[in-house]
């Protein structure tokens, strides 16, 4: 096999998988990344701790992506999950599973993974170029030459690996611009969307609660009238309303339903194991227990402490009223708060302030036996500037590792 010239841009978990692979293929690999430090993102993913992967098998992962999930099974084929955990076990980095299926690093450090990776381009010989930024890309007949650099130098390759993220977390350099590139080249984008991404609400009582997480609940997303989409599992509060895992994981749906200018809103149900009846006869026994008791004391037995003035407040029954004062309306109306805790969804977060970006370089455009280009040969793409985004859980950083893993290999083999 000939040696090939091959550039890839972007040191993300993506670009560097591609480099490594086009490398350990004997291939001349230089790998371009306009920040002074490799994988900024990954350092930040799964707050620091890096959930690397996830064990799900294929079909239950493939189920995961918000769309385009099939797109993958090529690439997942030749690299998945269990390749991923050989890959840093064998180089002597211990890993661990968390529930549902989460892998982390033992040591809970993101830093772990990413200095293998980059011990790994050091022994391949990988040559890296920092603080250098892809301004444009060179292409005759159809094929690719080479790129153009921010600072004016020209760097000659038969293949290119673009790996440079999506839009999210701009600071981290994920800002777009290999994906305005390829715009450029004839490529289509498909709509950039914030991905797993916070809401923010009407009601500012979510400030009050900043913080405060709350498991095993369901929400139930509607218009007011039809549902959107409903599911149990934890929600955290913030300064401006709500966020957590099982908000994230239903964000897609709510942003396409916010972008046709539908109103939306959210009921919490704080008790989804309990009939509103269950409820009554528990608020009835607790308090004929002592009916001198004061209804915040009441309430604890049932809620957050940290939440009872503030679910007082909504229901508007003075907190320090004894359970003897409480009337008939006022109980009937704290059951109906426990099922359905309303609030109005305004907006999602910016873009940047989500996860994941949504939409990228068209996956039509794209081969996904081998994530070479089909409108320029000899260029690939790889990682999250694909229109691929998938749900928490590790799915997207396997997709980065998975794809541009395929991309280096096949941008040297063929
Ligand atoms: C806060 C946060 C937490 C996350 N946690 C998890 C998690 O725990 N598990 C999970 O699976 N996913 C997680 N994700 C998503 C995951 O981090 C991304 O999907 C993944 O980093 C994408 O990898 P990538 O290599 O495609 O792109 P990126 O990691 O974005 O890397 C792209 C690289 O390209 C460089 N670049 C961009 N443009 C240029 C240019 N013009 N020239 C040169 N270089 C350029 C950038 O500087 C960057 O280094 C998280 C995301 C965020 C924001």
């Amino acid at each position: 096999m000939n040696t090939k010239k091959i550039v890839v841009v972007g040191g993300g978990p993506s670009g560097i998988m591609a480099a490594i692979r086009a490398a350990q293929l004997n291939q001349d690999v230089t790998l371009i990344e306009k920040n002074s430090l490799l994988g900024t993102k990954l350092l930040l993913s799964g707050k620091g701790r890096c959930n690397l992967t996830n064990t799900s098998g294929p079909e239950l992962f493939l189920a995961r992506f918000s769309k385009n999930g099939q797109f993958l099974r090529d690439a997942f084929k030749i690299f998945f999950n269990l390749d991923l955990l050989k890959f840093f076990q064998e180089r002597g980095l211990k890993l661990k599973s968390e529930r549902q299926k989460r892998v982390f690093p033992v040591t809970d450090k993101s830093s772990s993974i990413l200095s293998v990776l980059k011990k790994e381009l050091i022994k391949n010989k990988v040559k890296i170029i920092y603080k250098t930024t892809l301004k444009d890309i060179f292409v005759q007949n159809r094929k690719i030459k080479g790129i153009l650099s921010g600072h004016g130098t020209t760097i000659l390759c038969e293949r290119l690996i673009l790996a440079t993220g999506g839009v999210t977390y701009a600071f981290t350099g994920s800002s777009g611009e290999g994906l305005e590139i390829s715009k450029r080249l004839g490529h289509k984008i498909t709509g950039l969307k914030p991905g797993l991404v916070p809401f923010e609400t009407r009601q500012k009582y979510p400030k009050n609660l900043k913080n405060l997480m709350l498991k095993n609940i369901q929400l139930k997303f509607s218009d007011g009238q039809r549902q959107i989409v409903s599911d149990i599992g934890e929600l955290l509060f913030t300064d401006f309303g709500i966020s957590g895992a099982l908000v994230l994981s239903l964000s897609g749906r709510i942003v396409d339903w916010l972008d046709e200018d539908k109103q939306v809103c959210v009921e919490i149900d704080l008790k989804p194991a309990l009939s509103k009846e269950q409820i009554n006869g528990r608020l009835l026994r607790e308090f004929n227990q002592d009916s001198r008791a004061k209804i915040k004391k009441v309430l604890k037995s049932m809620l957050p402490i940290a939440m009872i003035s503030t679910f007082l407040e909504i229901a508007k029954i003075d907190s320090n009223k004894s359970v003897s004062q409480i009337t008939q309306l006022e109980r009937r109306n704290l059951v109906s708060l426990f099922k359905a805790l309303r609030l109005d969804i305004l907006r999602s977060r910016p873009i940047d302030q989500a996860m994941i970006t949504r939409g990228g370089v068209s996956l039509k455009d794209v081969n996904p036996r081998t994530m070479e280009s089909r409108l320029i040969k000899g260029l690939y793409f790889s990682g999250e500037m694909l229109d691929l985004d998938a749900d928490t859980g590790g799915f997207n950083l396997q997709a980065a590792f998975s794809t541009g893993y395929l991309a280096g290999e096949s941008a040297s083999l063929n």
